[in-house]
């Protein structure tokens, strides 16, 4: 078999609720940088907000779909259960006393295979989780937020992955996406897309026998990994087939290029390219300063922000 041309997370994508509580959660309150106000490509009725470092390096990658009338979902078997962002040793403290200051409820301080970490739900109940790993954390993160440059969120550390098949999802990580068993505690397995960084580790919960997941507000509707360019999606889905899963057709994000795929315990996951990136259409210092929209809806603008909620940036200015 090949090896594997995935080299980490890209990006998790959620539902929420009120875009600009999400907003203010994300921007303010963790201090990401708004990096890209677009649409759901699948769906223009909604936004898609992306939350990240300066740039937007894969594997520091957030975003969401907020849909004011959405239900609130359940988060359970079938899903990413957890999102955990490092920090640089040190940093715990700070963000339990930031967190509490503002009337979130955040745990204490656990130990997760010799990590340190902190779990907190969002404005919908997603839980976020901010980790000090074992190995310390080495990427800059982005300083020109609300955060003091040695606290700042540094990119994904690891996501949680509850299965319906556990032992159906574990062959697909391994066979298909080419990630190895790196440790095991507690029913929790931790995974490692091999030759990947500091964000490139799945933990794989048995969810058999427990509820199902349902998506709404507050849930992960998909985990996308990355790789290199459009040579590399090709092997990994050609790795993918070979292990029993088809994969969609490309489709251009603009951004990226992605296949999707529907993973054996229940959760549609991506596979999107590291480039172009997201200064294609606003220049890097200027992210996240406008509603930017694909080609093909150009000339829809004004009747697709027409049904969007205002949305008031870390500037203070509403999105123009
Ligand atoms: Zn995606």
């Amino acid at each position: 078999m090949t090896s594997t041309p995935i080299t980490g997370i890209h990006h998790v994508t959620a539902f929420a609720k009120d875009v600009q509580a999400n907003h203010d959660f994300y921007a303010g309150l963790l201090g990401l940088r708004l990096i890209k106000v677009t649409i759901n490509f699948d769906d223009p009725s909604m936004y898609h907000t992306y939350f990240a470092d300066y740039s937007g390096t894969p594997g520091t990658v957030l975003t969401f779909f907020p849909i004011p009338n959405a239900a609130p979902g359940r988060v359970g078997p079938g899903q990413i259960t957890a999102t955990a962002y490092a920090v640089p040793t040190g940093g715990l403290t700070f963000w339990q006393d930031r967190l509490a200051a503002e009337g979130v409820s955040v745990s204490e301080v656990f130990e997760r295979f010799g990590d340190r970490l902190i779990a907190f739900p969002d404005p919908d109940g997603m839980v976020v989780e901010i980790v000090e790993p074992a190995e310390p954390e080495q990427r800059a993160g982005w300083t020109g937020g609300p955060i003091s440059p040695e606290f700042t969120l540094r990119g994904i550390h690891a996501v949680t992955y509850s299965s319906l098949h556990a032992e159906a999802s574990r062959r697909l990580l391994v066979e298909g996406l080419g990630f190895e068993m790196i440790a095991a505690e507690g029913g929790r397995e931790r995974y490692r897309a091999a030759g990947g960084g500091p964000d490139s580790l799945v933990d794989l919960l048995d969810g058999s026998g427990q509820r199902e997941g349902r998506m709404g507000a507050g849930t992960v509707h998909h985990l996308a990994f990355r790789v290199a360019d459009a040579a590399a999606q090709g092997s990994a889905m050609d790795r993918l087939r070979a292990a029993g899963t088809l994969t969609t057709e490309v489709k251009n994000r603009d951004y990226f290029r992605s296949i999707y795929f529907r993973e054996p315990g229940g959760s549609v996951m991506e596979i999107a390219t590291e480039g172009p990136g997201f200064a294609i259409d606003e220049p890097l210092e200027e992210l996240g300063g406008r509603l930017c929209l694909p080609g093909w809806l150009e000339d829809r603008r004004e009747s697709v922000r027409a049904r969007l909620p205002e949305l008031r940036l870390p500037s203070g200015v509403v999105l123009p």
